[in-house]
């Protein structure tokens, strides 16, 4: 994923860049830890609060691992304990829209009702503050065509019925629903 946040339970998503990590951070533990005489560094998953590991921190761009594959900075869950970050929750993992795809668009429906009501009607009264979400948080503006096309695509899968959707990660999770192309590309790990 290309998002974290430094803080449990309030809604923060910063855009991954080393820059916004530092900054984050300010280079303090729990967030850079050395584990066996490696420097690791740590912060949160915006969406489920389970630690995740930063990967590629000090690399400008992009590197090439040894299948040819570009890898630029991102984050990616951990899935144990992490010292002074805490505990893993599996539940809240399984319900990230931000984990691997095979759990988290597993069919898990919820009952249409209040929670489901509330954000429909969120979608469709407020399209705009999603956008402005996606803009300022994840960096990416999408074109009229484009955020039209997430926004359809959300209705018609019905996004507001599955579990993983919630108020907080409205606006990622319309986003993720998206089978989005280029540039525009997002990635979950
Ligand atoms: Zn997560």
């Amino acid at each position: 994923m290309f998002v974290f946040k430094v803080k449990k339970g309030i809604n923060q998503v910063i855009k991954v860049s080393e820059r916004n990590f530092v900054d984050a951070t300010r280079r303090e533990e729990p967030f850079y830890q050395t584990i066996n005489g490696k420097k690791r560094h740590y912060a949160y998953c915006p969406a489920c609060e389970n630690p995740v590991m930063l990967i590629h921190v000090h690399v400008d761009n992009q590197v090439v691992d040894e299948d040819q594959r570009t890898l630029p900075m991102h984050a990616k869950h951990v899935k144990s304990d992490v010292p002074g970050l805490g505990k893993y929750n599996q539940a809240a993992y399984d319900t990230c829209p931000y984990a691997n795809p095979s759990s988290s668009t597993s069919k898990k429906r919820r009952e249409q009702g209040a929670v489901s009501d509330e954000l429909l009607w969120l979608v469709k009264t407020f399209p705009d503050a999603i956008d402005i979400i996606i803009r300022r948080d994840v960096g990416i503006a999408a074109s009229e065509k484009l955020f039209l096309a997430m926004l359809t695509n959300f209705k018609e899968e019905e996004g507001h019925l599955y579990r993983y959707v919630s108020k907080p990660n409205l606006p990622y999770s319309s986003m993720y629903r998206t089978k989005l192309s280029g540039s525009a590309k997002i990635q979950t790990s």
